[in-house]
């Protein structure tokens, strides 16, 4: 389990470690120990973030930048671990991005140094402070009846669909975004939203916010350009669906439960 405290006292411990990469963010397997993505108790360098204590056992991150092969993709390690350890593996995922991102400051350019007693990078030479970034985002399972509305991004493995996402823009509440995406993405009205949960989504750095919604129009018209494909399944004929780890299958099993019975 895991504790949001960070191990300032702490100088040895068990560590996590992680590629440097824009893409797919990659975590160091751990030999002998296949079941789990932290390396053995070791002392802690000044390179290491301490990050939380998992297990009672604090864990410390490391970032590094030439990863040698062998590293497993975050969203794969997700898919093979059990489900206990998407918080640990989501929380160095996003503070390891976002101490990359962050290492000068936005503000005067200058240097940014580490805080020990939280996530915050410091400059010294204007005071400005950066705390890890977390970008809300709406994701929705539309449905007129049993009927699914699943669209598919060009990004996915073929035959794959899924639930319509975005990110919320500056200034809009989350059901305006709901609304807005469904329209832009797939261009169907819907009302009856209802929040459902939300999932931290480290990809790199998103808080995914759950909604149902029923559609009040049914005809389709993508965009092309998020979506490559969109339509509306009978629960007796889905597609490809995404990974159960995702709060995307969540939805969309909460819906097929609700119509099986
Ligand atoms: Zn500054």
């Amino acid at each position: 389990m895991l504790k949001r405290d960070i191990p300032t006292q702490e100088s040895a411990g068990r560590v996590i470690v992680l590629a440097k990469s824009k893409l797919a963010p990659a975590v160091l397997p751990t030999h002998g120990e296949p079941h789990t993505p932290l390396q053995p108790w070791q002392p802690w360098d000044a390179s290491m973030q301490p990050l939380c204590y998992w297990d009672d056992e604090p864990v410390a991150l490391k970032v590094v930048t030439r990863p040698e092969e062998g590293w497993i993709d975050g969203r794969q390690w997700m898919a093979e671990l059990p489900s206990r350890w998407f918080s640990l593996l989501s929380t160095a995922l996003q503070v390891g991005a976002w101490l990359e991102n962050h290492r000068f400051c936005g503000r005067c350019g200058a240097h940014a140094t580490r805080l020990e007693a939280e996530f915050a990078m410091h400059c010294h030479a204007c005071g400005h402070r950066n705390y890890p970034r977390i970008s809300p985002c709406i994701i929705t399972l539309v449905t007129c009846g049993e009927s699914l509305l699943l669209a598919r991004s060009p990004r996915f493995p073929p035959g794959r669909y899924s639930t319509l996402a975005g990110f919320i823009e500056p200034g809009e509440s989350a059901e305006e975004a709901v609304h807005r995406e469904v329209f832009e993405e797939v261009g169907v009205h819907i009302d009856q939203l209802r929040y459902y949960q939300s999932q931290a989504w480290p990809f790199p750095h998103s808080l995914m916010l759950g909604f149902f919604a029923e559609a009040t129009t049914k005809r389709i018209r993508i965009d092309g350009v998020e979506i490559a494909d969109a339509a509306w399944f009978s629960p007796r004929k889905l597609p490809a669906l995404p990974p159960p780890y995702s709060i995307s299958r969540e939805l969309i099993e909460v819906h097929l439960e609700k119509w099986q019975q």
